[in-house]
């Protein structure tokens, strides 16, 4: 129900004093009607009956009344208890009574500072900055509902092979300055190690010499076991097969 109707630009002002106009409505209901009750009723019964009508007048008049505004551009009467959306978060705000457009959005706390009239769709200013962006909306308006979130385009065959190549590119380029990388740590590693001693090259030389001979002999020897048996009835090829291995053996020894 609304009961007051009034500029756009004192609107947020008159729904801030609604409770305490509320009251002084009571009080002016009251103390009259409990006077002239009291002239027709016994004081008691007068008073009860008091107590009840301010009672209803109250609670189910006043309570929740609805302020309204009137359109500066169609002149057409809009209540503010209008379900509606704010303009910041595109919240609902459906809880009208206590959360009307020209209080503020209930979910985000945004005061719309205009709302776009649902009978002409012009923007009806609630102070004098006139912000014409985040403006509140009537609910059921479909025009004004969030634009749509555009879905994600699946990509292309091309696109999904670039896209491949290019991750194939950063692995193997990846892969080759780890690379580069270790063999660097290796040679600085070994400019760090001490010079090694005369002798102990010697030794290691010699140890190298030695690994490499004994393994000649001992490949020599398991071969010549092969060829034993392959040519088990035919000495004069296990004969000449010998001598071959008898000459690589000699090469590295
Ligand atoms: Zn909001
Ligand atoms: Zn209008």
């Amino acid at each position: 129900m609304t009961l007051q109707t009034c500029n756009p630009l004192t609107a947020r002002f008159w729904f801030n004093l609604r409770a305490v106009v509320n009251w002084a409505v009571v009080i002016i209901v009251f103390i009259p009607l409990v006077f002239v009750l009291q002239e027709i009723f016994p004081y008691l019964t007068a008073d009860v009956i008091a107590v009840a009508v301010t009672f209803s007048v109250f609670f189910f008049v006043l309570h929740k009344r609805a302020i309204g505004i009137e359109c500066p551009y169609c002149f057409r009467h809009l209540a503010t208890n209008t379900p509606w959306m704010c303009g910041y978060k595109f919240c609902r705000n459906e809880n009208v009574d206590d959360y009307p457009f020209i209080y503020r959005c209930e979910h985000c706390g945004t005061e719309p500072k205009s709302y776009k009239c649902h009978h002409c769709g012009e923007l009806i200013f609630f102070t004098n900055d006139r912000q014409k962006s985040n403006y509140a909306t009537f609910i059921s308006s479909s025009a004004n509902l969030p634009p749509p979130v555009p879905k994600p385009k699946a990509p292309s065959r091309w696109a999904k092979k670039v896209a491949q190549e290019s991750e194939q590119l950063h692995d193997l380029s990846h892969e080759l300055k780890v690379t580069q990388l270790k063999g660097d740590i290796h040679e600085a590693k070994a400019r760090i190690q001490p010079q090694k001693s005369e002798k102990e090259l010697m030794e290691e030389s010699l140890q190298k010499f030695y690994d490499r001979s004994v393994g000649a002999e001992e490949a020599g020897r398991k071969m010549k076991a092969m060829v034993d048996v392959e040519c088990a009835n035919n000495p004069d090829a296990r004969e000449r097969r010998h001598a071959i291995i008898d000459a690589w053996v000699r090469e590295r020894i």
